[in-house]
């Protein structure tokens, strides 16, 4: 059964094959190649599933998609869907993460809460055999709060600012399989296989 993954990104092509060949070898996990959707709309959900159907649209096979990104309590959930692109399109993670330490500056410890989220789409295509299809969303949630400086050279994004829950380093400090067994991707990864099991496999 081929599955095609809504991202232009190789290395996400990479982390899903390596993630779901293990545990669902009956899934090939194939890129896709066209057409992208504008993100136009307001949550990580609703990102995933527009991605999903497009890329589902276009190749008529099962997609998935991702969407993720950090929310920090004390601004309501920002930089959230925005993540990406918190200080402006074109200035890239490091400018990102800096502007977010010089907005949470006076903000006391205790008031630093903050977590990743990952949301996975699974869109099933209309097929003879299925003429209905259907949409599923799993999200992963990794609580934590905000250090007050950048810490340790692992990970992307925001990891060098972000201490998860139970943790005195922050997710930069962490080895890749840490960060993964515990992490908002790793834990969205965990629902999503048993839906992608009942989903797409026949008994
Ligand atoms: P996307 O889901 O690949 O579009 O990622 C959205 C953005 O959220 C990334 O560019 C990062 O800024 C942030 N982000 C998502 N997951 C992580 C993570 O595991 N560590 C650090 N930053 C992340």
């Amino acid at each position: 059964m081929r599955v095609v993954l809504a991202t232009h990104n190789a290395h996400k092509v990479e982390e899903f094959q390596a993630i779901l060949g293990s545990v669902l070898p009956e899934l090939e996990i194939v890129a896709y190649d066209g057409p992208e959707p504008v993100e136009d709309v307001t949550s990580f959900a609703e990102n995933a599933l527009i991605k999903a159907r497009t890329a589902a649209l276009h190749t008529g096979l099962p997609a998935l998609a991702d969407d993720s990104g950090i929310c920090v309590d004390v601004m309501n959930g920002s930089p959230g869907i925005f993540s990406a692109l918190w200080a402006g399109h074109g200035k890239g993670a490091q400018a990102n993460l800096e502007l977010l330490l010089d907005q949470m500056a006076d903000i006391a410890p205790e008031n630093r809460g903050a977590h990743f989220a990952c949301t996975i789409a699974l869109v099933v295509p209309a097929t003879g055999a299925d003429q209905t299809g259907s949409e599923h969303v799993v999200e992963g949630i990794w609580p934590g709060a905000l250090a007050t400086e950048a810490h340790g050279g692992g990970g992307f994004g925001y990891d060098p600012i972000f201490v998860p829950e139970g943790h005195e380093v922050t997710a930069a400090e962490l080895t890749a399989a840490e960060k993964n067994a515990i992490s908002h991707r790793g834990r969205a990864f965990e629902a999503a296989i048993p839906l992608l099991r009942t989903t797409l496999i026949p008994d």
